[in-house]
């Protein structure tokens, strides 16, 4: 689950990391309210408007502005909030922007020049641990860094025993070459990050960038911040964030019916029990010349209702030109799986618009195809796996 950047800057803050001050808001009346109880006699005094999509890159495509009056507060409010932000991240209709974040201006001049870094916690697959990936370059585009100049990109591993230890976040802080003050900040700043990090039960944090203020304050500017799902039951908390405007519809209706289920570009509908199953399928579609619409593991118990609000999920896909059923029949009987693919059928009636092809492997799968074979639908019933794709690829010439 990722949660928006103020969201994110507010877990973080409640693990005592240092946050550019800000308050989120719908419209832009309660914008300029936000910009005045912000207000503080230090600094530029000016704010900086932010869109709340999750979505990076909202400074390229116009989302992050900033205000040097309450009237440009309220004007770029209003441009922001109901626009549709197209950045590097979003599909180009963009996101549609519900609100917007005002912050304090922390780009203010004074002693020293203020410095952008790149932080973010994550898994290192290849050593199983949790990592801390750090750069001097932060601010743009660390994709960009990581292909130009990778040398510039550090990364510390965390015991998941002892967690992150004292020289660890020294050597963090030295290596982006700080001295001072500002050392102490850092240390002080990623020591209590990777404790949200591990407390939140977080996948991912990402700050970029992390921001030694002109008087060698350290503070996280920008928040990404992805919680691991399977965790979410004991963080009842955060799990209130999620915000379903942000996710994709036909996801969110497939997870409250308790399938799992990946939106994906392509034409052929699957349905298929087990995850690896529906894997080896998309494959097959793939190298068939075909292209998988979504990924689909309808579970154990592919009866007749769950096979029926499978298709209804798949269908509301208008891209759909297709679908495959790939069912192997090991404990649930292919028989039976087929009585509920024909049940579903005729229930649904002129609901089901595109061919259907059915493949079911294991117990009963004679049986099974005769039952497919034999109910007069409209519906091609196929043995083997490699027969399945072909005749996919077929119905779609
Ligand atoms: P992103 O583009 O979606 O990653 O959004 P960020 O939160 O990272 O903001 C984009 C850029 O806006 C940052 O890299 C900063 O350069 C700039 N920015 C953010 N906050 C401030 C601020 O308080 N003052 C000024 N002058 N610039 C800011
Ligand atoms: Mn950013």
């Amino acid at each position: 689950m990722n949660l928006h950047e103020y969201q994110g800057k507010e877990l973080l803050n409640s693990f005592g990391v240092r946050i550019q001050r800000g308050i989120v808001a719908d419209n832009h009346k309660k914008a300029v309210e936000a910009a005045k109880q912000l207000a503080t006699e230090t600094g530029t005094g000016w704010w900086v408007v932010k869109a709340q999509i999750h979505a990076g890159g909202r400074g390229k495509g116009g989302g992050v502005k900033l205000a040097k009056s309450l009237a440009e507060v309220e004007k770029i409010s209003e441009d922001i909030i109901g626009m549709m932000l197209v950045t590097p991240q979003t599909s180009a209709q963009g996101k549609k922007v519900h609100q917007v974040l005002v912050a304090e201006d922390v780009y203010y001049p004074g002693a020293n020049e203020p410095d952008e870094y790149y932080m973010s916690v994550l898994l290192n697959r290849g050593t199983g641990r949790n990592m801390i990936m750090y750069s001097t370059e932060g601010g743009m585009d660390i994709e960009a860094v990581a292909e130009n100049t990778p040398h510039l990109i550090f990364t510390e591993d965390i015991d998941p025993l002892l967690g992150l230890l004292p020289f660890q976040a020294r050597k963090i802080a030295f290596n982006l070459g700080l001295s001072g003050v500002a050392l102490k900040e850092m240390i002080k700043f990623v020591t209590s990050l990777y404790t949200a990090f591990v407390k939140s039960d977080s996948s991912l944090f990402e700050i970029n960038p992390v921001l030694k203020t002109s008087d060698d304050k350290i503070l996280a500017v920008d928040s990404k911040v992805t919680i691991d799902d399977n965790a979410l039951f004991r963080h009842k908390d955060l799990a209130l964030l999620r915000d379903l405007r942000e996710e994709n519809e036909i996801e969110v209706e497939a997870n409250a019916a308790g399938l799992n289920y990946v939106d994906l570009d392509g034409n052929v509908g699957c349905m298929v029990n087990g995850a690896g199953l529906a894997m080896s399928t998309m494959d097959l579609i793939k190298q068939s010349g075909g292209e998988p619409a979504n990924f689909l593991d309808v579970g154990g118990t592919a009866d007749a209702k769950r096979v029926e609000t499978a298709f209804r999920i798949i269908l509301k896909d208008s891209n759909v030109k297709a679908i495959l059923v790939n069912i192997f029949g090991g404990i649930v009987r292919c028989d039976r799986v087929a009585q509920g693919v024909i049940d579903a059928y005729k229930n649904m009636g002129d609901a089901i618009n595109v061919p259907i092809i059915v493949r079911l492997q294991g117990t009963n799968a004679i049986e099974a195809k005769q039952l497919i074979d034999d109910s007069g639908l409209d519906v091609i019933s196929a043995t083997e796996f490699q027969e399945a794709a072909d005749k996919v690829q077929q119905v779609l010439k």
